[in-house]
């Protein structure tokens, strides 16, 4: 089967998010408990090479639900995305365009929209992770067609909270500390066509 990547510095960020939410131990156990105790103290270099490959992800989720129990890793996987975010926004702010002034005074649902097609950009140019975003009036829908979350695990239930997380935060920054109604709805792990996110555009609060 063809081999899809991240470049390092995505492979980083997750490792550094990892960090910041499991403490140093704890990112120490789950890196041996994936078989990839050669990242222990020793993470990828922030450049572009794509060399971090899907299967890295995916086994570095599935280990936090084998380590934390399926809630926990749930649980776990979510704040790590969340936690992805800022370290994402300091490496690619800049090319997304969404600290630039003209786009922070957007009225809030072109800024969601704009955002979430300048984020699907940078996956679908840097990255062998496909997203194709849909517009449905009142939803967004987030469709990762390539998904290296899950990529080849088989789950009963959808499994890519870090991509979830990572959604989330980006909806908390982008509205100035709004929270949205964010659910994965079908996902590449439990048999479908692809791994779908949908963010309700109202917030909640
Ligand atoms: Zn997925």
């Amino acid at each position: 089967m063809t081999e899809y990547f991240y470049p390092q510095s995505m492979g980083r960020i997750i490792l550094l998010a990892m960090e910041e939410v499991l403490g140093r131990e704890g990112i120490r156990s789950i890196l041996r408990l994936a078989s990839l105790a050669s990242y222990i103290d020793q993470y990828p270099a922030a450049h572009a090479d794509k060399t971090f490959s899907f299967g890295t992800v995916s086994r570095l989720m599935e280990s936090l639900e084998q380590a934390y129990g399926p809630q926990g890793g749930r649980g776990t996987a979510l704040r790590v995305g969340r936690a992805c975010f800022q370290y994402g926004l300091r490496e690619y702010g800049l090319q997304l365009g969404v600290t630039e002034m003209a786009y922070r005074l957007l009225p809030l649902p072109t800024k969601l929209r704009v955002g979430a097609h300048a984020f699907a950009d940078l996956f679908n140019k840097q990255t062998d992770q496909r997203v194709r975003v849909e517009d449905k009036g009142d939803r967004l829908y987030w469709h990762i067609e390539r998904c290296p979350v899950c990529w080849e695990r088989h789950t009963s239930d959808p499994a890519c909270h870090l991509a979830v997380g990572l959604l989330q935060e980006s909806l908390y920054w982008i509205s100035g500390g709004k929270l949205f109604n964010v659910e994965e709805v079908t996902c590449i792990a439990c048999g479908d066509a692809a791994c779908s996110v949908v963010i309700d555009q109202k917030p909640i609060s």
